[in-house]
């Protein structure tokens, strides 16, 4: 029962009954929230107030869902869980890889969500950068810098990306425990995984993309079948 309280999220869900449901689960867990029938009114308001989560429902009437995601990704630090029907397991990951923290699937149990809430706000607690007056560091590995208070990657040729709380959670866990096996579990940073969540191989893909020369064929992050994986480059914190 220690989850972050007042933290505020925006409810971004078209169907009023569904909206109406999440909404009061949240308040009753002491959330605040602020509903938004269109995607576009959610991104409006997001220039003015950043929340610390968006629920946000796939199928929205002004915006694909996907779009959406990857905007509120671009935007803002906020985490982010998608809502999305049956059926719609390839915009589910999708989702995921542009920038969505996790998903719940209607019809979903209200505690359920909140749970999933839960569990990405810890996440983000814990995130390095996300709270603020934190101490800057920064973790160096080939021509890479971590910059942990920015949540940015930048290499020595000038790149830079913007990763997304799941992301930096899972290269932060690579980067204080390089040469090591790390589990699915230990790099999610919670207990009872089930062996079907795709989310950490979708981080692990999302990491490859950036910063392996080969993503198909990584040296960097590296799959130990069977075990978990091990970051194989070297680190040096500063
Ligand atoms: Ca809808």
């Amino acid at each position: 029962m220690n989850a972050p309280t007042h933290a505020l999220i925006y409810v971004i869900e078209d169907d009023p009954s569904i909206a109406r449901l999440v909404s009061s689960v949240l308040q009753e867990f002491g959330f605040q929230t602020e509903s938004f029938q269109t995607g576009a009114s959610a991104l409006r308001r997001l220039q003015t107030q950043g929340p610390d989560l968006c629920i946000v429902d796939l199928g929205l009437p002004d915006m694909d869902g996907i779009e959406l995601v990857r905007q509120i990704s671009l935007q803002s630090h906020a985490g982010l869980l998608i809502l999305s029907g049956r059926g719609h397991s390839v915009d589910r990951i999708m989702g995921l890889e542009l920038g969505g923290d996790d998903y719940v699937t209607k019809p979903f149990e209200p505690r359920e969500l909140v749970a999933r809430v839960r569990s990405i706000l810890r996440r983000r607690a814990v995130a390095p950068g996300a709270s603020h007056g934190e101490v800057r560091r920064q973790a160096r590995f080939l021509n890479w810098t971590l910059d942990c208070a920015a949540n940015a990657l930048r290499s020595d040729d000038g790149a830079e990306h913007i990763l997304g709380v799941a992301e930096v959670q899972v290269l932060r866990a690579f980067l204080e425990r390089p040469h090591q096996i790390l589990t699915r579990e230990q790099l999610v940073g919670h207990r009872n995984l089930s062996p079907m969540d795709r989310s950490i191989d979708v981080r692990i893909s999302r990491l490859r993309r950036k910063i392996e020369s080969d993503p198909m064929d990584p040296r960097i992050i590296k799959t130990v079948y069977g075990a978990g994986y091990v970051f194989a480059a070297a680190v040096e914190w500063s």
